[in-house]
């Protein structure tokens, strides 16, 4: 069979398809930069090379294709948003069934070794399906991706300052013993 596409076309094509600027990464990244996030895209200083990299936040988001990393394949249990979506969006083929589940698993054990480092080195991971992004649920997606990445800020930098009146040091409060009334 021949292509129609000069090599350097098909070299073009096919990095588009499997690197950068994924259509589902597109649409996250064009919600969190309207509403007024900025972030960075695939750092390669940072594990698994998330898509878009948010420093302030201290946040990897990894917007994952729902057959190459197997949503509902198995079940996930680290970093996915709770679902909202049906789990039809990752119907394996009967053909050859084996070979596709053995590499899909391959594929999530890398990411959740990624994940997991990120996690350790105290990093947010929000993973976000691409199924999820689908026009009547990317709304809630996103706002479901805002308040993580919120509520992770605002643990990232909880006032380390104790308010006047409680200087105690919790073990000299411990080390002296009730009074007796
Ligand atoms: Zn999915």
């Amino acid at each position: 069979m021949t292509d129609r596409l000069t090599p350097e076309q098909r070299h073009r094509v096919m990095s588009r398809i499997h690197g950068k600027a994924t259509k589902p990464e597109l649409k996250v990244r064009q919600w969190l930069w309207q509403h007024g996030y900025r972030y960075r895209l695939n750092v390669k200083s940072v594990p698994g090379k998330p898509d878009i990299v948010m420093r302030r936040y201290r946040t990897a988001i990894f917007v994952n294709g729902c057959f190459w990393h197997g949503h509902h394949v198995e079940t996930q249990n680290f970093a996915s948003l709770p679902a909202i979506t049906n789990s039809s969006c990752c119907k394996i083929p009967q053909t050859n069934r084996e070979f596709w589940v053995n590499k899909i698993k391959r594929n999530q054990e890398r990411d959740q070794k990624n994940y997991q480092v990120l996690h350790d080195n105290g990093w947010l991971v929000i993973v976000v399906w691409e199924c999820q992004l689908v026009p009547k649920c990317i709304e809630e997606t996103m706002l479901r991706v805002e308040l993580m990445l919120n509520e992770h800020f605002l643990a990232l930098h909880q006032p380390k300052v104790v308010p006047y009146g409680f200087q105690e040091t919790p073990a000299a409060m411990a080390a002296e013993k009730p009074p007796h009334y």
